[in-house]
């Protein structure tokens, strides 16, 4: 038996003439994180990719799983395929769903057809194959309005295709279609969820990470690194860059204000950020960053680290509260990792009263106080670079 999957698109759909690049766009995307389970072949028509295993011996179940996570469709489905014979259909359909008919009180069949040659209309699919099934299964009587099963039959071009229900995509647009940013990510719950609601808007995310050995551990970084991985089922491969940070923590705490150490790092980490971008055609930076959650994301301590850009600074979060942003992290499966007690290099030296509200130009004093920039060009140099890859 032959069994696809159908991806519905999302807002794809209502694209205009540029349609098409999204659709390749995607397809690419969907190529990409299948190929590891064997061959399929693609197809397009009417809003919806067909995703056809090459060979008997795929697994469907990691498929579907891996499908559901690439960004650009509304639902997902595994559908037995069947020819456009009517007979064949009630057939089918009784075998393919057979289980689930068997277990279930009441059911309804669903029709669509785009291929109007096709000699039965939906109304009377539903009707025909409805009664052949109450004949298989004597136990079932037909709800139109909450049936423990619906049989979805669709009649398309080639084929048609009999499947018991949708389960939701990932949404959005695909990756790759809104152009690159870079991900600050720590060991925490938000920043990878930025990331994945940026890339779920079709940006290409890499990830620069900031670490501060000795005090900061190998398996806080480890930590990262894992993080980064579980977000690659949904952003593609990351570019994941490793900045040194200890010498520019230490000047920090060593010539400046301890109140406003905390806004001085973020303005050289978002420093050092946009310089390892400038030539990798980045455009944007992404943090996790929720307004008023801790003292450096007051709306002041925002205006203070944005002073140091040159590019955007997505903030995907600003405005969610942490239970929301929570619930997304479970969602995406970074929670457990989130969690786990690694110090973060922004909880080294953390001062015991940070600035709230510091002005700029006691921020802007306070940098200019000591020459970091051979600092952070030695940081720069020393930024090691490895790609986490989706599989
Ligand atoms: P998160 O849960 O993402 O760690 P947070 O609530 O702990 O966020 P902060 O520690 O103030 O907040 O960090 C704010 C943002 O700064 C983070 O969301 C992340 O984008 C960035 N950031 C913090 N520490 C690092 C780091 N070591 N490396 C890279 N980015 C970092
Ligand atoms: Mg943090």
């Amino acid at each position: 038996m032959k069994e696809i999957i159908l991806l519905k698109e999302g807002e794809i759909a209502l694209k205009g003439l540029n349609r098409h690049t999204f659709e390749d766009s995607f397809i690419r995307n969907l190529r990409h994180r299948l190929s590891s389970l064997g061959k399929f072949e693609y197809s397009r028509s009417q809003s919806m990719i067909y995703c056809c295993p090459l060979s008997d011996d795929i697994d469907m179940d990691e498929a579907m799983d891996r499908a559901s996570k690439v960004f650009g469709a509304a639902a997902v489905c595994r559908a037995g395929v069947c020819e456009k014979d009517f007979e064949e259909i009630c057939r089918f359909a009784a075998e393919y769903c057979g289980e689930e008919l068997s277990e279930a009180k009441s059911f309804k069949v669903a029709a669509k057809r785009s291929d109007k040659n096709f000699p039965l209309s939906s109304p009377q699919i539903c009707m025909e194959l409805g009664g052949r099934l109450t004949e298989k299964f004597p136990q079932l009587t037909v709800d139109v309005k909450t049936p423990d099963v619906t049989v979805n039959v669709e009649i398309r071009d080639k084929n048609a295709y009999i499947h018991t229900g949708n389960r939701p995509g990932a949404g959005g647009i695909p990756v790759g279609m809104s152009g690159k940013a870079m991900l600050l990510l720590s060991g925490g719950i938000d920043s990878p969820v930025a990331g994945y609601m940026i890339a779920k808007r079709g940006v290409d995310i890499s990830a620069i990470h900031y670490v501060s050995p000795p005090y900061t551990s190998d398996r806080a970084r480890m930590k990262v690194e894992r993080l980064c991985e579980r977000l690659t089922p949904w952003c593609g491969d990351i570019p994941f860059y490793c900045v040194p940070f200890t010498e520019i923590q230490e000047a920090l705490r060593d010539h400046c204000p301890e109140e406003l150490f905390t806004i001085l790092m973020r303005r050289i980490m978002l420093e050092i950020a946009q310089r390892i971008c400038s030539d990798k055609n980045i455009s944007a930076l992404v943090t996790g960053e929720s307004l008023g959650q801790v003292a450096s994301q007051t709306m002041g301590a925002v205006v203070c680290t944005d002073d140091v850009c040159r590019m955007p600074v997505f903030r995907p979060v600003i405005g969610m509260d942490k239970s929301e942003i929570v619930e997304i992290a479970r969602k995406i499966d970074t929670f457990d990792i989130s969690i786990e007690p690694y110090e973060d290099c922004c909880t080294v030296f953390t001062p015991k009263h940070p600035k709230t509200n510091p002005s700029l130009e006691q921020v802007r004093a306070a940098q200019a106080s000591f020459d970091f920039e051979p600092l952070i060009q030695k940081a720069v140099e020393g930024t090691e670079k490895r790609i986490f890859k989706h599989d």
